[in-house]
């Protein structure tokens, strides 16, 4: 049986729910100095079929975001809000729960396969195991299967490729070997933080497009600071800003006219279109400045924004943007 290639039959994962839903969010640290406010009321909705994507500087909590979608916080997270995956509250599920709908429903792809990738077992083994986690693999067909997984990603001599463990491979192969990971089970969500980091011009080329190939039929939920994975890949995105989403748009709409200034302020920094660099830096996530968190790098800063913060205000169709330029 060929599981990896063969579609799901119509209408079973049709499913009038979203698929992932943030509602309300708020993950906070603790911290000898307070709590450090890493993700901060986000609500974002991830529909069947839709890639929708996190874009933003490092420490302006994404992968905070990302490990709240997976049921991966740390112990000593404190949150609130809720993570629905198809109707159910992660929050709300006992552990072994979380970790089947991860093997099975939700894919993981992670940003580093070299601390990712179990080091003491083959490709092989590790592939074994995660298409296990899908529904009706038998022992007999599971090597077929690896093989035709790794073909799916694009990796050449698989017969070899199973024997070897993850340090034999080129970081361009391990990220692919962890795309593979992800994609195993054939999940209805792939939850993806910067699935092209690290990797050079040529090999992140090809992982973009292997994961526009599979965008086609799964669902996405990708965190990235890659602006060029994120228009060649986003259907959606948001823009996350010290904690908090300043932006959301569809990727079009975006890249041709972005409207919070922190986004005029990311596509003005890309080599393409003139390099120039946002003056200052991010705001500690410990002492939030009172009004706009962009305010002191702002500008078109007014004097509302010292001393007020700005909501999302809707602006058109589902865009909606935090800044009092648009209330
Ligand atoms: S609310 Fe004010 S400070 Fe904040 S981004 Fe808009 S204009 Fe700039």
């Amino acid at each position: 049986m060929n599981r990896i290639l063969t579609a799901r039959p119509p209408g079973e994962h049709s499913e009038p729910l979203p698929l992932l839903e943030i509602r309300n969010l708020k993950v906070h640290f603790p911290d000898g100095a307070g709590p450090v406010k890493a993700v901060d009321r986000i609500d974002l909705t991830v529909r069947d079929k839709e890639c929708f994507g996190i874009i933003g500087e490092s420490g302006s909590g994404k992968t905070v975001l990302c490990l709240a979608a997976l049921g991966l916080l740390p112990e000593d997270a404190s949150c609130s809000g809720e993570v629905l995956f198809r109707g159910k509250n992660l929050f709300s599920m006992p552990a072994p729960e979380i970790r089947e709908l991860r093997g099975r429903e939700i894919g993981a792809i992670f940003q580093n396969p070299a601390a990712s990738l179990d080091p003491v077992f083959t490709v092989g083994n590790q592939l074994s195991e995660a298409l296990d986690r899908g529904a009706g693999v038998s022992g007999a067909d599971m090597k077929t299967n690896v093989m035709q997984l790794l073909d799916r990603v694009s990796i050449k001599e698989p017969a070899l490729r199973i024997r070897q463990y993850p340090h034999e491979l080129s970081g361009g192969l391990r990220q692919r070997v962890m795309v593979a990971m992800g994609i195993a089970a054939e999940p209805l969500l792939i939850v993806a933080d910067e699935p092209t980091s690290g990797l050079d011009l040529r090999v992140k080329r090809r992982v973009i497009s292997l994961l526009q190939e599979i965008s086609r039929d799964t669902a996405m939920f990708v965190i990235t600071h890659d602006l060029e994975l994120a228009e060649k890949l986003f259907e959606t995105l948001a823009v996350m800003y010290a904690g908090e989403i300043v932006e959301i748009a569809s990727c079009k709409e975006f890249f041709q006219a972005p409207m919070h200034p922190f986004s005029e302020g990311l596509l003005n920094s890309l080599p393409s279109r003139g390099m120039q660099p946002i003056p200052g830096s991010s705001p500690s996530l410990l002492a939030l400045p009172t009004g706009c968190r962009f305010f002191p790098r702002c500008r078109h800063a007014m004097e509302i924004c010292k001393t007020r913060h700005p909501e999302l205000f809707s602006v058109e169709g589902k865009r909606q943007v935090r800044c009092f330029k648009y209330a």
